[in-house]
């Protein structure tokens, strides 16, 4: 088959798209051009209403002169640094201003930061962080993690292991890791606004795998606080408090991944903070740079970071890091969206939002083939019954026809997820909720 698109004169063969069925992308390219505060333009022309803030990372909008002034300016003054054995000045600045809204109160704050350049790499890195710990304070036998069923956390080697969906791992080996139940629920929770208040006892689940294992060769237990990439999978009432008493009774790490709800998703700068439960670790990506240039960051607790670093001063405590952590352009990247945030309030905007969002998504409660609808703080799901024997192509029907109508919506399975840029007007959920109504309704 010939991909080549005429009207653009570019051939579309030769990048090997992640997580996208090629052949049906590429016989129908999608392509957007530039990007401007809450909008997408397409190559043709066509103004694209964000309803993702892109793959769930540009919390303060596009097209940030802010940001790129300041990555302008550092690429222009120090391209690039090692931090092995070395240092540069603004990877310190940016870890030092992160310190100040870490994850975690005033006496547990997880204000000590290795980067990274991505979310999986976050997750690869707060693993083995995870493990380097446990055996530094002498319980070396625990090397088991446990994850979830349809839990994501990125497609490294570690991140698979302790993920929980299928076609993820399904040809890949994987690390010794073990999943707790993590179930949807729907039937007892349909349409609940905010968290559900059925399913703590999930959390059990927990306690049965020490049971099985034995507390002794378990590591950590890694959750994402709200399950973006599954669906939207809310955490019950009291879950997570859960987890984090069973975790303490069996010395047990504790990892948030906060790859998307980390930097004001939920109306706080972090889940940890929605949520009042400190983890031991909590990785992050994405709205670090407002998804601007590649990167990552782990926080860790102080008791963490101390207990690794014993042994002689000349010794490496954690063998571990990539060329880019703390790459100098993605750090000024960082600490301009950083100072977007506060100036603009966008860390707790998704908190004033949350009510009106609510209400709108939950209006299209009745609309043709609508099952659950799901939201806290600027996320969102709207859950379709699956069409008979096609599962996930009534959703990516509505998908393709709201981007025809100007509005970009992400879909996994028949679940429609949104999550908009945190600078979202009114106006534009409006815009938002009626046009996936609309396309429900054509969809019918
Ligand atoms: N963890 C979570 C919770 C995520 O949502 C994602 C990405 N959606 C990742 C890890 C992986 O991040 P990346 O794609 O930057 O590697």
């Amino acid at each position: 088959m010939d991909q080549t698109n005429l009207k653009n004169e570019r051939s579309l063969e030769n990048f090997w798209m992640p997580f996208t069925a090629n052949r049906q992308f590429k016989a129908l390219p999608r392509l957007l051009a530039s990007a401007e505060g809450m909008h997408y333009t397409d190559v043709d022309g066509n103004s694209v209403l964000d309803g993702t803030a892109g793959l769930w990372c540009c919390n303060a909008g596009h097209g940030r002169k802010k940001i790129s002034q300041a990555v302008e300016r550092q690429l222009s003054t120090l391209d690039f640094a090692p931090t092995f054995q070395m240092g540069h000045p603004i990877a310190f600045d940016f870890a030092s201003k992160l310190a100040k809204i870490a994850p975690g109160g005033p006496d547990a704050k997880l204000d000590r930061v290795f980067f990274t350049g991505s979310g999986s790499e976050s997750v690869d890195t707060a693993l083995k962080i995870a493990i380097a710990y446990q055996r530094s304070i002498g319980q070396g036998t625990r090397t088991r993690i446990i994850g979830r069923e349809k839990g994501y956390h990125g497609v490294g080697f570690g991140g698979i292991s302790v993920g929980g969906l299928v076609n993820n791992r399904r040809v890949f080996p994987q690390i010794p890791a073990d999943h707790m139940r993590h179930t949807l629920d729907i039937e007892r929770n349909a349409f609940s606004k905010g968290l559900p208040a059925n399913g703590i006892e999930l959390a059990d689940d927990l306690e049965r795998l020490v049971q099985l294992h034995g507390a002794e060769t378990i590591a950590a237990a890694i959750v994402e606080p709200m399950s973006g990439s599954a669906g939207v999978i809310l955490p019950p009432k009291g879950y997570l408090e859960k987890l984090r008493a069973t975790a303490d009774k069996y010395g047990i790490m504790l990892i948030f991944d906060e790859v998307i709800t980390g930097f004001g998703r939920l109306g706080t700068p972090f889940a940890v903070d929605y949520f009042g439960v400190v983890p031991d670790l909590v990785t992050t990506a994405k709205g670090l740079t407002n998804g601007t240039i590649p990167m990552g960051a782990v926080f860790a607790s102080r008791k963490v970071y101390d207990g690794l670093m014993v042994g002689p001063d000349n010794a490496i405590e954690l063998f571990h890091g990539y060329t880019y952590s703390g790459h100098p352009v993605a750090c000024a990247a960082g600490i301009a969206t950083l100072e977007i945030y506060e100036e603009e309030g966008l860390l707790t905007r998704a908190a004033e939002l949350a009510e009106y969002w609510q209400d709108a998504l939950h209006s299209l409660k009745g609309l043709p083939h609508v099952v659950d609808i799901r939201n806290l703080g600027l996320v969102g799901a709207v859950e379709l019954a699956p069409r008979d024997g096609a599962s996930g192509t009534r959703a990516y029907d509505v998908f393709v026809d709201c981007f025809k109508k100007g509005l970009l919506i992400r879909v996994t399975g028949d679940i429609i997820a949104l999550s908009p840029p945190l600078i979202v007007e009114k106006g534009q959920i409006e815009t938002i909720v009626s046009t996936i109504g609309d396309a429900l309704k054509r969809a019918a």
